[in-house]
């Protein structure tokens, strides 16, 4: 059966004409009717460049108004929008035009330079598309929640980055999810920093749109800047990541925030456990969260009323979604399976991992994981990073969390080595200051650590590997191990 709502830029300007859309970090603003008729606007002038219904049109932006309208834009031409990360290289994006099969490339100007390194003969800035003589075609008025929207490719922290496929319903169930647990509250401002080119941002975007809420845009993290903007443009929610946290934690010292910040979601990547006691501590509202690119972002969530008893927890999964632990073991830890709406049906063109990670409906999500006694998640590690030594379970973010909290080290990354005796030991790549002391960390270790997690080898290195996404790429330390 098909499901077709009204359009939903076409439906929330029609609700609210004067409420915010978008507010920009410089001070402009755009109100959802300016926001719907600035898109459709955008999307004849797409039309005179050939897009239309299904064609796959990639976008190279920062996160900057124009972006924003493009998105849209599209939507109101029922064409796929390929979201491509700005930190990539010229390489690795053209991979990933030709894989998604792009007909266009639409990009910001700031990223002319980049886009000019891809070998593609398609490709415009926003600018240009602007000055195109618009096209008399029919934009969409309904939604059919089956249709793709958008595409965008996974992080590539376990292997090759792998292109998923939402469906508008993807995106609608996973910000009525959101809504569920969250609430909607009438003066609620969701802060959009993190790239709208990850699901993370893009949908806060969607949630703007479904909800009537206004989102404030801003082009990159600066410590200064976000801190500044919550304590100044009423600030209600806010998609960060763990290094996000961690600066705005030392950037507010003793104070906290305002009471109006009501919620800062965390997500992306496993969460230090001092960093929440932290939180905590300054009564920073963290929500933490799990999701993937496939889950449309966070599709387990702490609630605000468990936030505090269940720290370190990812929560329970979102009204519409259901989850289970696949062939736990003695401890419960096994890899997390989800369901919902809002998970992708699949990779584009991509059959084989298609088939591998979902069965009957469940997505196999590639990480260990175990619920307590009332059902809160636990996110343990990556399965395939999990380390086995003597046949005991060794998970490096256990390891690396706790040799961060040791004073001089600024980063961790903890990986295994082939080993005749144990099978594999844990070794550490860590990146110190001059307050490190090796010996000290030795006591420490065998303080906090039981012998079989302690790294066997501990490797001072400048920095780490990480990805476009800036997370540990784990396969990368293997290379570095002699
Ligand atoms: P690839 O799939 O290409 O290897 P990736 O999995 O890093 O890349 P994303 O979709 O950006 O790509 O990230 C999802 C992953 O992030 C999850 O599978 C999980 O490993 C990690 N993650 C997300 N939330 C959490 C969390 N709360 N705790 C621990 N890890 C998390
Ligand atoms: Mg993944």
């Amino acid at each position: 059966m098909q499901t077709v709502i009204p359009h939903w830029l076409t439906k929330q300007a029609e609700i609210s004409p004067e409420q915010i859309a978008i507010q920009n970090g410089n001070g402009s603003t755009l109100t959802f009717q300016q926001l719907k008729e600035s898109s459709q606007n955008y999307a004849r002038k797409l039309a005179a460049l050939g897009v239309s219904s299904g064609t796959h049109v990639a976008v190279l932006s920062t996160n900057k108004q124009e972006m924003v309208v493009a998105i849209h834009a599209l939507s109101y031409l029922q064409a796929v929008v390929v979201l491509l990360n700005s930190r990539l290289t010229s390489e690795e994006l053209t991979y990933q035009l030709k894989d998604a099969e792009v007909s266009f490339l639409l990009y910001d100007g700031s990223l002319a330079p980049l886009s000019e390194e891809i070998p593609f003969s398609q490709s415009l800035s926003f600018t240009a598309v602007n000055h195109l003589q618009p096209k008399d075609v029919k934009l969409a008025t309904e939604i059919n929640l089956q249709t793709p929207f958008t595409m965008m490719y996974t992080s590539g922290t376990t292997g090759f980055p792998k292109g998923v496929v939402h469906t508008y319903g993807n995106h609608w169930w996973s910000a009525v999810g959101s809504a569920l647990n969250l609430g909607i509250q009438k003066e609620d401002k969701w802060l959009a920093v993190l790239p709208l080119f990850h699901v993370s941002g893009l949908s806060i975007l969607i949630r703007s749109v479904i909800y009537g809420m206004t989102v404030y845009l801003l082009e990159k993290f600066n410590r200064k800047k976000v801190h500044h903007v919550i304590l100044t443009k009423k600030i209600t929610m806010i998609s960060v990541v763990t290094v996000m946290l961690q600066q705005l934690l030392d950037e507010l010292g003793e104070d906290s925030y305002p009471a109006y910040l009501r919620c800062m979601l965390l997500g992306g990547g496993p969460a230090p456990k001092p960093l929440l006691e932290q939180a905590k501590e300054k009564n920073v509202p963290v929500f933490q969260s799990f999701g993937m690119t496939e889950t449309a972002s966070q599709i387990v969530t702490l609630s605000a009323k468990d936030a505090l008893k269940k720290i370190g927890s990812a929560g329970k999964p979102l009204f519409p979604a259901q989850l289970k632990i696949n062939t736990p073991d003695e401890n419960g830890v096994g890899e997390i399976f989800v369901k919902g709406p809002m998970v992708t049906n699949g990779y584009y063109n991509n059959e084989s991992a298609t088939v591998n990670a979902i069965h009957n409906g469940w997505l196999a999500t590639g990480d260990l994981g175990y619920l307590d006694k009332e059902g809160y998640l636990y996110v343990v590690d990556r399965r395939s990073d999990l380390i086995i030594s003597g046949g005991e379970n060794v998970y490096p973010s256990e390891v690396e969390s706790t040799m961060a909290r040791f004073p001089g080290i600024k980063e961790v990354g903890v990986t295994g080595k082939a080993d005749p005796k144990w099978g594999e030991v844990p070794v550490a790549f860590i990146v110190t200051d001059q307050t490190y002391n090796h010996g000290e960390l030795q006591c420490f270790l065998t303080e906090h650590l039981a012998a079989y997690k302690r790294p066997k080898e501990i490797h001072e290195v400048d920095y780490l590997p990480r990805n476009a996404s800036n997370k540990l790429v784990r396969l990368e330390l293997k290379k570095l191990i002699k």
